[in-house]
């Protein structure tokens, strides 16, 4: 039935390239948007500790069947520090009622937090790989610079790094590092939270393959081969998500679409080189 696509990532494991996203689910909504995302043919959920509804993923994974899905999550950043880092990756293993995460991520660089190290705690996700319980590890919203400090100090290279990218702000700087360097980019908000779906250019492209911006917008993203989550607690929503294989855009509709770039103004979310969000 899925058609989802493979992706292969560093380590020798692989990743859906499609995925569900759980980002501002509440607590009381993702297991029904969890179970619905797995009986449409998802077979891979990313959340984070930041999300506060890992609990509520591990339960609906657990009725569906873990060893069938990719689950992603993410290390909060209050939990930097090695300890921290320890401790908090022993209880999102709890929560997810799993003893291994497919994927393990630190979801923000914090490089004016902590004295600007996320080595040691780049290091310390290294152990959760070497103990097996990480089967892959990687980064989220880390710049060049970022990735470029990881290569030099350690010897592990993340699995993947997610970053924001849409046809607003297409992040092609770190997309071509990643490329270069054996780090598949995760594309998050991969419609803008809805933003990109009114834009002419966008609508004329859906008018013409017969399918939604929605749907124009996450098949861009899969030519481009990007790893993609979007969210929805809609239902019908969750299913259009889905049909993106069976139609395919050509060059000219993949650069029309690339061409929206706005660069820094189209970012709807932080800048990763200053956001120092600290959980209370
Ligand atoms: P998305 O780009 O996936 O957009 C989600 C929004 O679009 C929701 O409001 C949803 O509404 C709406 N929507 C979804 N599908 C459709 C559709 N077919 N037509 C019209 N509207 C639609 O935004 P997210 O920010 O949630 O990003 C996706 C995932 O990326 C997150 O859930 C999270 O897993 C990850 N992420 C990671 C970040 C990081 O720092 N690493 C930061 C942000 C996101 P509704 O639910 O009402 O249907």
């Amino acid at each position: 039935m899925s058609s989802v696509p493979d992706i292969s990532l560093n380590g020798g494991t692989t990743i859906p390239q499609l995925g569900f996203g759980v980002y501002q689910v509440k607590p009381e909504q993702t297991v029904e948007a969890v179970s619905t995302a797995l009986e449409v043919g998802y077979r891979h959920i990313d959340t984070a500790e930041m999300y506060q509804n890992e609990a509520e993923v591990g339960e609906a994974v657990e009725s569906f069947g873990r060893s069938k899905v990719f689950v992603t999550s993410k290390l909060n950043n209050g939990f930097h520090k090695p300890d921290d880092a320890r401790r908090a990756f022993d209880e999102t293993l709890a929560k997810l009622r799993s003893d291994f995460v497919d994927l393990f991520l630190i979801h923000w660089p914090l490089p004016t937090l902590y004295d600007g190290d996320y080595v040691s705690t780049w290091n310390t996700l290294a152990e959760f790989l070497s103990d097996g319980r990480a089967k892959a590890i990687g980064v989220s919203n880390f710049q060049v610079a970022h990735l470029e400090r990881l290569a030099a100090e350690t010897g592990v290279v993340p699995a993947v790094n997610q970053i924001e990218v849409h046809p607003y702000l297409t992040n092609e700087h770190v997309r071509a590092y990643g490329a270069d360097n054996d780090i598949v980019t995760e594309a998050w908000s991969p419609i803008a939270q809805g933003q990109v779906l009114d834009d002419p250019a966008i609508g004329k492209i859906a008018s013409a393959v017969g399918k939604t911006p929605a749907q124009v917008v996450l098949r861009w993203h899969i030519q481009r081969g990007d790893v993609i989550f979007p969210k929805s607690t809609t239902p019908s929503r969750i299913k259009e998500n889905f049909e993106i294989f069976d139609f395919e855009l050509d060059d000219d509709a993949v650069d029309a679409l690339s061409a929206l770039d706005k660069g820094e103004q189209g970012r709807t979310g932080p800048n990763p080189d200053t956001f120092d969000y600290l959980p209370d």
